[in-house]
């Protein structure tokens, strides 16, 4: 019945991740809470892996995706690297247990105090996306008396075909270099005492179900690669995003390119093109993805506490909300909705709320669900932008996040309960 992951399916009627009902998930630790499949989470990182094997390649884990500590761990004991966008995720990699050698550092406002705790951990690179951050790391490094490693993150200008505020590689995003400025930035780099130029990056968007853009995008980075190397400036890395977009379910979604013949055409262009005019020169390839390891690993687990029956519209109101599942109202996301124990009344058509005091608290609109106040349901494909995204809005804590291993489940997160909001708050004297 589920079209998403293999690892989370109906058995008798009960929907189960791997081998463990969601309704005793929801018995044994509550409502909402987020419930993660390890087996799925491996799957999703072999076929990367997998397709990068006997490469000299580097997938780089975007943890802002889910960056619970559980996962990090299950995908640093894979090999993986991680994308960070703050020293608070380098921070939650070292707790993870991971390697900060294999940690690339992107975003457009890396702080002074950040790019310091990044250089005493020693990441691989820092993605660098301006002049003046490329000055301000060379006088925090050159402080430090060390030398930081550098890509420039290059705006391809490619349309990635995906929504506005996941759309990060036109000329107006707030992202990288312009394509048409890289060559003079690189030079400007290649001059400061206390920066290696290493590499060459870009990130075009979010969700993309087609291939195409980014291989554009591929060969916008060939062609710099191959002006810098005339130059003198020889680039070791290559790293181009991540993207990839996963299936939600929705109706006249295309369907999203398989990540192994994804990598396996960037391969090609790249070797073809090391054949031709890059012979002898080593390149590592470095990936950056996020939805497409996480997205579809997850379920937000949250039980009907009341029906309500409008003169337009049938809501059903949920214990889960915007504060913890905000893709929908953001983004207008789609995402599924579907009963935890199958065919237990009429279907009619809702509106999927939660209790929030927002009009824009909703989960999914215009669905038809057979459920009852007091049953379960889970929205799908919500590992990727979920629990990363929730906040504390109407002083609700943070659900709970299991993962689920075989027949046995986990809480790798614990319910936030309200006197951890505002343990850091005071009264005035
Ligand atoms: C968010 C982000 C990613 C991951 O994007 P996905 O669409 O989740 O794969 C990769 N790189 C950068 C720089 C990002 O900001």
């Amino acid at each position: 019945m589920s079209q998403f992951s293999s690892h989370f399916s109906y058995v008798n009627g009960v929907l189960h991740a791997e081998g463990v009902s969601l309704a005793t998930v929801a018995e044994q630790f509550g409502t909402p809470t987020y419930v993660y499949s390890k087996a799925a989470l491996l799957a999703n990182f072999a076929s990367y892996a997998d397709a990068c094997a006997g490469r000299d390649a580097l997938v780089c884990y975007a943890m802002k995706a889910n960056s619970n500590l559980a996962i990090l761990d299950l995908l640093a004991r894979q090999g993986a690297g991680f994308d960070i966008v703050s020293g608070g995720e380098l921070l939650r990699v070292l707790a993870a247990g991971g390697d900060p050698r294999k940690v690339i550092f992107s975003g457009v406002g890396k702080s002074v105090a950040e790019m310091q705790l990044a250089l005493t951990h020693d990441i691989l690179c820092f993605n660098v996306e301006s002049i003046p951050e490329l000055h301000r790391l060379n006088e925090v490094a050159g402080a430090m008396g060390k030398t930081a490693r550098i890509s420039l993150r290059v705006n391809p200008n490619v349309d990635a075909k995906t929504h506005p505020y996941i759309a990060t590689g036109l000329k107006a995003n707030k992202f990288g270099v312009a394509f048409d400025d890289a060559l003079a930035t690189y030079r400007t780099a290649a001059k400061l005492p206390h920066l290696e130029v290493t590499g060459i990056d870009c990130h075009i968007g979010s969700q993309l179900l087609d291939d195409a853009p980014l291989l554009e995008a591929l060969d916008r980075l060939i062609e710099l690669i191959d002006q810098l190397g005339s130059e003198g400036i020889v680039l070791r890395h290559l790293d181009i995003g991540g993207g990839i977009g996963i299936q939600y379910g929705e109706a006249g979604e295309a369907d999203p390119v398989p990540v192994g013949d994804y990598l396996g055409r960037l391969f090609a262009r790249i070797d073809a093109w090391r054949a031709e005019r890059h012979a002898g020169v080593p390149i590592k390839v470095i990936f950056e993805p996020g939805r497409s390891i996480v997205g579809d690993t997850g379920v937000l687990l949250t039980r009907v506490e009341y029906l309500k029956h409008g003169e337009e519209k049938n809501f059903c109101i949920v214990d889960a909300a915007m504060n913890d599942m905000s893709r929908p109202t953001l983004y207008q996301a789609w995402m599924d909705m579907q009963p935890v124990v199958q065919g237990q009344s009429e279907a009619q058509t809702y509106d999927v709320v939660g209790p929030i005091c927002e009009s824009g608290d909703w989960l999914a609109r215009d669905r038809a669900l057979a459920v009852q106040a007091g049953d379960l349901l889970v929205m799908h494909c919500a590992g990727a932008y979920g629990m990363t995204m929730s906040s504390n809005y109407n002083t609700r804590g943070r659900a709970a996040e299991v993962i689920v291993d075989g027949s046995a489940s986990c809480e790798v997160r614990k319910r936030e309960n309200p006197a951890d909001l505002y343990a850091l708050e005071s009264r005035l004297a």
